[in-house]
C-alpha cells in the first residue's frame, strides 16, 4: 500500500491550561516550522472550536486529563475523543475507559517524568501501572526530558541557548518500560513536546527559551496516512487518528537532522508490512530499514538488539517470532542521540500455514 508520510507535533498547551500562547499562536509556529498537523492537549480543558486548517497545517485539538485533585499523576492524553472528558470522574482506569468509550485514543502522558536538580518542578509519573486498554505512551516528551539535565546555573544557561546539546532521546528506563508493555501488547509510541511556551530566568537574562517556535520542531510524530489529505477537517482528522491507532509512524528527532522519508519495511515475501503492523508467517522475514542521513541503526528483538548498522539502510533476515521495533542515533558534538523511534512490527508463528 502507498501511505503518505506527514510530520506532527503533539501535547502542546495554549491559554486555555498553563500555556502562554493562543492558537493562532500555535497554529502560526506550526506552519513556519513545515508541520503537516499539530494536536493541542490543554488540561483538562476542550476547545475545538478552533481546530481546522491553517495555512499548510491541520490543528486539532485533544485534552490532557488528569485528577484534579491528584494533580502530580498519572496524566492521559486523549485524542480523538470529540467531547470534553474532564468531567470523568474517579481512577486512571476510568479515564482511559472513558476515551475508549467515545472511540478515542489514549496515551499515556511522560510516564518517567524527572526534574533537574535545578527545576523548581514536580515530577509527574504514570503512578497507576495496573491499568488497561491505552493505545500507547508518550516514549519522548521533549520538555519532561530538557528539565532533568538542568542541574546548574551553568548548564541552564548553556542549554537555553543551546537546547539541542541537551537532549539524549527517551529515558532508558522508558524504553524498557515499552519492551515491558509489548511483552503483553502492542502499545504504540508517539512524541510529545509538552509545549508551554514559557519564559524562564536563566541567570541574569529572562528568554522564552521553549517558544512554540522551537518546540514544534524538535521531537516530532510521523504518521503514514491512507490517504493524501482532503483538506475537511472531518475526513483529515480521522486520517490522523487511523494512523495513530495503529502506530503506522514513528518518532523523528527532526531538529537533530530531518527524519522524514523513514521506512521500515518486513517482507514475506509475497507484502511488504510497516510500522505498527503485525505479521502472521510460517517462514522467513526480511527486515528493511531506510532512513534519510547516517545514523546507528539497531533492530531490535523483544527489546534486545538483533542487527545494528552505521549508514543509512539495514538489512536483517529473521526467522523467530518477536516484536521487532527501530532506534536510530546519530552523534551531535561528542555523543550519540535518540534521533529515530520506530513503531514495532511484531512477527506471529502461524504454524497452520507451514509447508
Ligand atoms: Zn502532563
Ligand atoms: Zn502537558
Amino acid at each position: 500500500m502507498q501511505y503518505h508520510e506527514v510530520c506532527g507535533n503533539i501535547h502542546i498547551h495554549t491559554i486555555h491550561s498553563d500555556g502562554t500562547g493562543r492558537v493562532a499562536d500555535v497554529a502560526r509556529a506550526a506552519q513556519q516550522a513545515s508541520l503537516d498537523f499539530a494536536i493541542i492537549t490543554d488540561h483538562n480543558a476542550y476547545h475545538p472550536e478552533q481546530a481546522g486548517w491553517y495555512g499548510r497545517t491541520l490543528i486539532l485539538v485533544g485534552e490532557e486529563l488528569h485528577d484534579p485533585a491528584r494533580p502530580h499523576a498519572n496524566h492521559l492524553l486523549a485524542l480523538g475523543a470529540g467531547r470534553d472528558l474532564a468531567p470523568v470522574e474517579g481512577t486512571l482506569q476510568q479515564r482511559i475507559d472513558a476515551v475508549r468509550a467515545t472511540g478515542g485514543l489514549a496515551f499515556l502522558a511522560h510516564p518517567i517524568d524527572r526534574s533537574g536538580s535545578y527545576a523548581d518542578e514536580p515530577e509527574i509519573h504514570w503512578v497507576d501501572r495496573d491499568v488497561n486498554g491505552f493505545h500507547g505512551l508518550e516514549l519522548w516528551n521533549y520538555m519532561s526530558e530538557f528539565k532533568s539535565h538542568v542541574r546548574s546555573r551553568l548548564t541552564a544557561l548553556l542549554f537555553a541557548h543551546w537546547p539541542i546539546l541537551a537532549m539524549r532521546g527517551p529515558y532508558p528506563e522508558t524504553l524498557q518500560l515499552w519492551d515491558s508493555l509489548l511483552e503483553r501488547e502492542m502499545i504504540y509510541a508517539i512524541a510529545g513536546s509538552d509545549a508551554h511556551a514559557k519564559s524562564y530566568a536563566m541567570g541574569p537574562i529572562r528568554r522564552t527559551v521553549f517558544s512554540y517556535g522551537h518546540l514544534l520542531r524538535a521531537a516530532n510524530t510521523h504518521l503514514l496516512l491512507q490517504e493524501p489529505w482532503s483538506r475537511s477537517l472531518a475526513h483529515d482528522e480521522a486520517l490522523v487518528y487511523e494512523a495513530l491507532a495503529h502506530g503506522r509512524g514513528f518518532i523523528g528527532y527532526d531538529q537533530l537532522a530531518p527524519t522524514q522519508g523513514t521506512q521500515l519495511l518486513a517482507e514475506d515475501g509475497t507484502n511488504d508490512y510497516t510500522f505498527g503492523e503485525t505479521v502472521h508467517t510460517p517462514g522467513q522475514i526480511w527486515f528493511r530499514v531506510q532512513i534519510p542521513a547516517r545514523g546507528s541503526i539497531r533492530l531490535l528483538q523483544n527489546g534486545a538488539p538483533v542487527a545494528v548498522s552505521r549508514g543509512r539502510s539495514l538489512a536483517y533476515k529473521v526467522d523467530t517470532p518477536g516484536v521487532y521495533r527501530l532506534e536510530v542515533y546519530r552523534r551531535y558534538m561528542g555523543r550519540q542521540r535518540g534521533w529515530i523511534f520506530g513503531n514495532p512490527i511484531r512477527i506471529v508463528r502461524n504454524e497452520n500455514c507451514a509447508g
